[in-house]
């Protein structure tokens, strides 16, 4: 792995030899994502080792060139893609796509980074275990992407972010050098824990290059109900019975708008409608258990029925009814059905406030712009809600930059976050500033100056450039 040449892009070719690099030329899937092109893209590495990972860094840090690593590239915030005005090499974990080994007795995964989030819940499963991190992007998103954006997902309220699902790390360094944080241990207080630090990181502190995964048991019976939530502002109670009747059977609550779930209908003949009764909104949960998880569920929907909080509701009684369900929950993505230009946020703020976010941000929105459509879906156990504020094309920018800020400043009083669980990327740089006080810019610069000091781990995500 010398470097033979003075021209960095020929010894990066000759480093990663002829199958682990793209050429400028042919880079276009790699350097576009979800939101189209994105800057220029000098090479697209895509080494096979930690080795070769560490030969790439070391020798574009040389050189001064960024970095941009890149997992599946299904993020949703323009994370994984060059930006306009600073040439990167695209630096692709998907070769490094081996489970190393499955430890029954320690209940975990040893995996390289580019292993797709799918695959390691198939081969967890098949050993009656559990990879808890799981989302719509299950085919596409990797293990490495996963705990760079510290993915939330449909199982939170059950085993929590991605984070917690993280034992051990080993992680190139921006100038090359290889930590190995590969640690299988539940406990170890020897210091400060670096390993949190590149969790949730967007690739702008070093990449990651091997984990391991805590796993969980298997629940294998699992059972989910769609119901018409009838009163939405009594969704918090409703979800407490939920948790006092399924206690830790309870795996997802999930809160679907119905305008939403009529334009699935339509668009795929594949998905069955599931309910007569049409609501405003719905709430699609799953218990999960050794056994059957009926009899809680049913009780669950008897009380929210004779409580006035649900009108209908229906309990899968096949795998195929089951999966119908969380096909529908999956196209909640709202820009399939709604050609205008949309405003977006990915709201946490404290779970028994959903209903008042909802109530007070379409207040704000209409109050501007009345003919704006308001569309909020997600995992609202966890006190996160996608929300989405489609506006006419012909509405100003100003408008549109009011909206935003009118509903992030509500966001913020509330407590709240504007990005819980997609990321910053470049797209919430500059609106994630001004969610964090100054001492935790400045904390969270000094890090990236520390571990980065060079600027080229994928810059302009995350942290505004300088
Ligand atoms: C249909 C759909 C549904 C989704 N649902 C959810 C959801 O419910 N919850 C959720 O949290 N997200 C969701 N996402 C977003 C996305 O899947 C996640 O952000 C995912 O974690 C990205 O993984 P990836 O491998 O595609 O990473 P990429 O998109 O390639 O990269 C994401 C970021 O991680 C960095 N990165 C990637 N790999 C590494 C590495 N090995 N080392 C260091 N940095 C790295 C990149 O530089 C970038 O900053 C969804 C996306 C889609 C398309």
């Amino acid at each position: 792995m010398q470097e033979t040449t003075d021209d960095p892009i020929a010894a990066l070719k000759a480093i990663l030899g002829p199958s682990g690099w793209v050429g400028a030329g042919d880079s276009a899937p790699y350097a576009t994502d979800i939101m189209g092109p994105g800057g220029e893209c000098l090479l697209v590495a895509r080494p096979a080792s930690t080795d070769e990972v560490a030969a790439t860094v070391r020798l574009c840090a040389r050189h001064g060139i960024a970095i941009v690593p890149q997992g599946g590239n299904s993020n949703v915030c323009r994370m994984a893609v060059p930006l306009d005005g600073q040439a990167a090499v695209i630096l692709s974990l998907t070769r490094m796509n081996r489970i190393l080994g499955i430890d029954p007795a320690s209940s975990t995964a040893t995996v390289e980074a580019g292993v797709l989030m799918q695959t390691l819940q198939e081969a967890a499963l098949a050993g009656g275990r559990v990879f808890a991190p799981d989302w719509g992007a299950r085919g596409t998103a990797t293990v490495g992407g996963a705990v760079a954006t510290n993915g939330g997902g449909l199982n939170v309220l059950r085993y929590g972010t991605t984070r917690e699902q993280v034992l051990g790390l080993e992680v190139v360094l921006a100038d090359g050098t290889i930590w190995n944080g590969l640690r299988s241990l539940i406990k170890d207080n020897s210091g400060y824990d670096l390993k949190h630090l590149f969790i949730g990181s967007e690739g702008t502190l070093g990449i990651i290059t091997r984990l391991v995964f805590r796993l969980h048991p298997d629940q294998p019976v699992t059972q989910s109900m769609m119901a018409v939530l009838d009163d939405m502002a009594r969704l918090n109670e409703f979800f407490d019975m939920a948790r006092g009747i399924g206690g830790e059977h309870l795996v997802a609550f999930e809160l679907m708008p119905g305008m939403g779930v009529e334009k699935a209908l339509e668009r795929y003949p594949d998905l069955r409608r599931p309910l007569g009764t049409r609501g405003e909104w719905y709430l699609l949960l799953r218990f999960a258990g050794l056994d059957s998880v009926e009899e809680p569920m049913m009780r669950l929907f008897e009380q929210g029925f004779e409580a006035g909080i649900l009108s209908d509701a229906v309990l899968s009684s096949s795998v195929a009814q089951e999966r119908n369900l969380w096909e529908i929950r999956e196209q909640m993505i709202p820009y399939q059905y709604f050609a205008m230009p949309s405003l977006k946020w990915d709201v946490s703020v404290p779970r028994g406030r959903i209903v008042e976010f909802l109530d007070r941000a379409g207040q704000i929105v209409h109050a501007l712009r009345p003919d704006a459509i308001c569309y909020a879906a997600g995992h609202v156990g966890d006190g996160n809600i996608h929300y989405t504020v489609f506006v006419p094309a012909d509405s100003p920018p100003a408008m549109n930059d009011r909206i935003c800020t009118e509903v992030d400043g509500l966001i913020w009083q509330m407590q709240g976050s504007i990005v819980a669980e997609h990321g910053v990327g470049a797209m919430f740089a500059e609106r994630m500033r001004r969610q964090k006080s100054d001492v935790e810019y400045a904390m969270m610069r000094q890090i990236k100056q520390s571990l980065d000091p060079d600027g080229l781990m994928n810059p302009g995500k995350l942290l505004q450039r300088n």
